[in-house]
């Protein structure tokens, strides 16, 4: 079962908790047990797990993220002049793997799934492909 999801972003970089949108695409699917792969076909958008009850969390990786790989650095040759957003991306991956039980997916208590927007704002989007097994 496959199903591509759009997701708006507001701001260049941020971070968007899909974790409910996701969670949705599984119960519709009926898939009880296996795993959902959440795919973003972007290269300068990724996907992570990270915590959603402090948002300070979010704020922090995105903090580093820029002090680390700052928008604009003179040593860069992209034409396009987002180098960094393709460097944050790569840093936080293209795809996540969650398994499913009992219809829901198996998150820490403090887990979340991330959307991690780096040359926004964009519609963007989020491919699920269901395994059950
Ligand atoms: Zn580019």
């Amino acid at each position: 079962m496959f199903e591509t999801l759009t997701v708006k972003t507001n701001k260049r970089c941020e971070m968007i908790d899909i974790t409910d949108r996701v969670q949705d695409v599984v119960r519709g699917s009926g898939t009880t047990d296996g795993c959902a792969i959440c795919y973003v076909p972007h290269t300068t958008a990724g996907v992570t797990i990270q915590e959603n009850a402090d948002p300070d969390v979010v704020h922090d990786i995105l903090y580093k993220l820029e002090a680390l790989v700052p928008h604009s650095d003179p040593n860069f040759r992209h034409g396009e002049g987002n180098s960094d957003a393709h460097i944050k991306a790569s840093l936080m991956g293209a795809s996540v793997m969650v398994p499913i039980r009992q219809s829901a997916l198996v998150l820490g208590t403090w887990q979340a799934i991330y959307f991690c927007e780096f040359d926004g704002p964009r519609s963007r989007l989020l491919h699920v492909q269901l395994i059950e097994g």
